[in-house]
């Protein structure tokens, strides 16, 4: 066993690499897996720390820490004063069950957003049993040979023992955040930091080149894990809605004190009431005014958006991209792999003889060779073993490549790049195996293949003789390439010819790599420099990519909801439109190439950004361009991406969307949201959602606020006129707390309305509360005032019921309104009457039978008579609260029907965008 975590830590970085192996009794192959688990089970998980959420008691204590529960606490205690002992006792246990409730909903919420975050764990590279594996980071022990290249967060200390071109960004440790050049070399055992060389530490980004490094330290025995109270901070749950709301709400809640001192200072100098009855009024005009059950509703309300998103892929990192997804207006997206499949076939072949083309699909290696010639119609068998131009191209083809094709199952599958799994299947087709050309031409080093970059180069040795061989972008090569091997020798390049034919090869939608090599001497490093001149062109290969079937669906639901999709990629231009018209995208006509971007001023990319949906060989850079020209146009982006240097633009955009299985580490942290299938559809269902979210939470806000209305009105009117109060503070606090919090949580499992996706965009600006939201509830909450008031006369006055009686009968009238208009709110403007919109939502029937059942307890249950000072009901009682209930849904709907009535006069084609005015029901899943 290694020596465990010792007091006087080892200086790794002064040893070298092969003292480090010896240290912890580690080889360059890595352990097996017995060692490594039971090294495992000796070390511990290579994890920090987590920084609990919260402690449940913070969580709990958090409860009390808001206006409505300090208005009430000080009533309490004035109660207690006055001589209330029983009222006090009352509202206090209304507190707790209050601060209860809440503490139980935020724990569920933030509990769904914590599994959601381990869904996005990281993964290490990993060499055991001789093997390369990827196994999750917290897995790593001492002793472990690792590998990371560019993108990767680095999982654990690490020793280096080969690097190629390394350099990581060590700003996590060091908060320098130019990145530094790594090599093997020892350091001095008293550098810094930031000046060990050999070492890449733990939670450092790798920002270049690839490295092979053996695990020193994991968990909180590495650097950062010395140093990591200062990082991991969690996640709040506060987003911009929910701060909008806080401070909508605290307006609300001051206003609502001064309309309570108000009425109480009326009652007292008006109608000479006794002080302490006012002030119990008072506070029974706030408790019933503020809703304070609202934040929390909203909160669970954005918690099962982020869980519905996860479950179909869509894995949110930070939750106000929840809100923000439902005003998305553009997507740029890549192509490879997220609009299509990203199983590349090689279809055809350019060699300066001719074309020849493959057959057979996917990545089975079963095909034949055919020739082509232009004035023969029928294609001609080819042998590839007579074919010497062919056999060398796919040998090139294979050795500059890092892909595997392996068998699983039965199945072909490709480890590695697909681009360059489908050269390693051609070369198969030919009965080329990779494996054995690449023992017979040693390796000396490479050159990988980067976006911005457009080639992969790599040096060989067969037999004592240098090459080198490039692959890469056609159009780029071309530059590098100064002549052409053809079977009778090097001659000229002619690039008329070639250009041609890279474009013919595109226009057909394939995507178009070429191949070229040339001799060279004495080098043991290559340089960019080496690979970008004096190539010798050997031919052009076409690999077919067809787009996925749910993308072509995903962009038609885009058209149709007013976003639009455009396309970023690093292929060619005509390859790209031919894919972009297959995608049914909008504008095909024309497509902006990277370096045409490059030349326009902003300026000018904000005048043309509008009419154009494909932007081909783009790098990274040019994503962040386009990303703030269409911001300039008040557009809501979002923006996908996969590399290291993806961040700046996934960062600006609004919402910055990471691939999950291809994408690297450092793209996942920069973005908002991670597609667990690499999928645009994922995409469009995620906004889909988070239209649905937005949708869910203005109803819930539109169904609550009339409760409170409708009470606080109740109880001001009663105090004016110089009457009984005819709901208590308590009973209010009954109903806002406990009935309409259940009520008002059944709109948040709405399924969501199905013209969902053929409105436009939300308006990011809009307010929440706007003016229809405004009217709808001054509207519900007059109803609901009227018919409190008329229960609550007519059981006490026509009926000389008591005052408990008309009190009981006058809130049993709210709850039932409430619960009638909760069936009314399932559409904002849409028709309920239908049976889909009557019965179509189980919480919402759900939720009013457990509130029926929870106010027959509270009407007839003595112990319930006794707190609340509620009173039994006849039957006849009944039978009017229930024809009120009904009265108050039908003047919903009639109101509903008037206002889309006016809507659709008034703007026939737009009307249709604002509001769900022609929709009248909603899909059910
Ligand atoms: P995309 O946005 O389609 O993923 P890339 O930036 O990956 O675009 O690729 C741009 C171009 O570079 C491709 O059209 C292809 O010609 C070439 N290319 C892609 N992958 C490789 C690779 N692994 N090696 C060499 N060239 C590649
Ligand atoms: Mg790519």
């Amino acid at each position: 066993m290694p020596e465990r975590r010792d007091s006087t830590r080892t200086a790794w970085h002064a040893l070298s690499g092969d003292a480090t192996l010896e240290k912890l009794e580690a080889s360059r192959d890595g352990l097996s897996a017995t060692q490594a688990a039971s090294r495992l089970a000796e070390f511990g998980p290579n994890r920090l720390q987590q920084e609990r959420a919260r402690p449940w008691w913070r969580r709990l204590l958090t409860q009390f820490d808001n206006l409505l529960m300090l208005i009430l606490i000080v009533a309490a205690l004035a109660s207690l004063g006055l001589g209330h002992a029983l009222d006090a006792a009352a509202i206090i246990g209304v507190v707790l069950i209050i601060a209860l409730i809440g503490f139980i909903q935020e724990g569920k919420a933030e509990h769904a957003l914590e599994s959601i975050r381990d869904m996005l764990s990281p993964q290490a590279k990993v060499l055991r049993d001789g093997k390369r594996q990827v196994v999750p980071a917290a897995d790593l022990v001492p002793g472990d040979v690792v590998l990371v290249e560019s993108g990767d967060r680095v999982p654990a200390d690490l020793r280096l023992l080969e690097a190629k071109r390394l350099r990581t960004e060590e700003a996590a440790l060091t908060g320098e955040s130019t990145p530094v050049d790594k090599s093997i070399d020892p350091a001095a055992e008293d550098a810094e930091l930031g000046d060990r060389t050999g070492m890449a530490y733990a939670g450092t980004l790798v920002v270049q080149g690839a490295a092979r490094g053996l695990v020193v330290a994991t968990g909180e025995a590495t650097e950062l894990g010395r140093i990591s109270e200062m990082l991991r901070q969690v996640d709040k749950l506060r987003t911009p809605l929910l701060q909008q709301l806080d401070r909508a709400g605290r307006v609300l809640a001051l206003c609502i004190l001064a309309a309570a001192a108000f009425t109480a200072l009326f009652g007292v100098l008006v109608h000479d009431e006794p002080v302490t009855a006012m002030f119990m009024a008072a506070v029974g005009l706030a408790v019933a005014a503020i809703p304070e059950g609202l934040p929390a509703i909203v909160t669970i309300g954005l918690a099962l958006g982020v869980q519905a998103m996860a479950r179909r892929n869509a894995i949110i990192r930070r939750l106000p991209a929840v809100e923000t997804l439902g005003s998305i207006s553009t997507i740029f997206t890549d192509k490879t792999g997220t609009l299509t499949r990203n199983e590349m076939t090689a279809l055809a072949i350019w060699l300066p003889e001719g074309e020849v083309r493959i057959s057979g699909v996917g990545f089975s290696p079963e095909g034949r060779f055919h020739t082509v010639r232009g004035d023969e119609p029928e294609p001609h068998a080819l042998d590839p073993d007579e074919c010497h131009a062919l056999r060398h191209f796919l040998e090139v083809g294979v050795l500059c490549n890092d892909a595997e094709l392996v068998r699983d199952d039965g199945r072909w599958i490709i480890h590695g790049d697909p681009t360059e799994g489908a050269l390693v299947v051609a070369a198969a087709k030919a009965g080329l195996d990779a494996t054995t050309l690449r023992n017979d031409h040693d390796r000396h080093d490479a050159i990988p293949f980067e976006s911005e970059r457009q080639y992969m180069a790599t040096l060989h040795e067969e037999k004592g003789e240098r090459r080198l061989l490039v692959k890469g972008a056609p159009d780029r090569l071309l530059e590098m390439c100064h002549r052409v091997r053809t079977d009778s020798g090097d001659v000229d390049l002619d690039r008329e010819a070639w250009e041609a034919r890279i474009h013919a090869l595109s226009a057909r939608g394939l995507r178009v790599l070429a191949l070229a090599e040339k001799p060279i001497h004495d080098i043991a490093e290559l340089t960019d420099a080496h690979a970008e001149e004096g190539l010798i062109l050997l031919g052009l290969i076409g690999l077919l990519d067809p787009p996925r079937e749910e993308a072509i669906e995903a962009v038609k639901q885009c058209l149709s909801a007013g976003i639009r999709p455009v396309m970023v990629t690093g292929d060619h231009a005509v390859t790209a439109l031919a894919i972009a018209r297959q995608l049914g995208f909008a504008h095909t006509e024309r497509a902006l190439t990277g370096r045409e971007v490059e030349a326009m001023s902003d300026e000018a990319l904000e005048a043309c950004i509008l009419e154009v949906d494909v932007f081909a060989r783009a790098a990274p850079e040019h994503k962040l361009r386009l990303v703030r020209a269409m911001q300039a146009h008040g557009g809501i982006c979002a923006m996908t991406g996969d590399g290291v240097n993806d961040g700046p633009a996934l960062k600006r955009a609004d919402v910055g969307v990471a691939m999950g299985i291809q994408g690297t580490e450092a793209a996942k942290e920069a973005a908002e949201m991670v597609l667990a299938d690499d999928n645009f559809a994922t995409i469009v269902g995620a906004i889909r959602e988070g239209r649905k979210v937005y949708d869910n939470i203005r109803k819930t806000i539109t169904f609550l606020l009339p409760t409170n209305g409708g009470q606080g009105l109740a109880i001001m009117l009663a105090v004016l006129a110089g009457g009984e109060l005819p709901v208590t503070p308590l009973q209010a606090l009954w109903v806002n707390m406990v009935v309409a919090v259940t009520l008002g949580l059944a709109l948040a499992f709405e399924a969501g309305e199905r013209n969902l996706m053929q409105r436009a965009p939300r308006d990011p600006n809009a307010a929440l509360l706007d003016l229809f939201l405004l009217w709808r509830v001054l509207f519900v909450s007059i109803l609901l005032l009227i018919s409190v008031f008329g229960i609550f006369w007519w059981i006490g006055e026509r009926q000389g019921g008591s005052l408990e009686m008309a009190r009981a009968g006058a809130v049993n009238m709210l709850v039932t309104g409430s619960a009638a208009y909760l069936i009314n709110s399932r559409f904002l403007l849409g028709s309920t009457l239908s049976l889909h919109g009557l019965f179509g939502s189980r919480p919402v029937w759900l939720a009013i039978g457990l509130v029926m059942a929870l106010q027959l307890g509270w009407t007839y249950l003595p112990f319930m008579q006794l707190i609340f000072g509620s009173a039994a009901l006849g039957l006849d009682h009944w039978l009017a609260i229930l024809a009120g209930g009904m009265a108050i849904y039908l003047a919903v709907e009639l109101e509903k029907w008037v206002l889309r009535l006016r809507a659709s006069s008034r703007e026939p084609t737009t009307a249709r965008r604002t509001e769900d005015v022609h929709e009248h029901a909603g899909t059910q899943r």
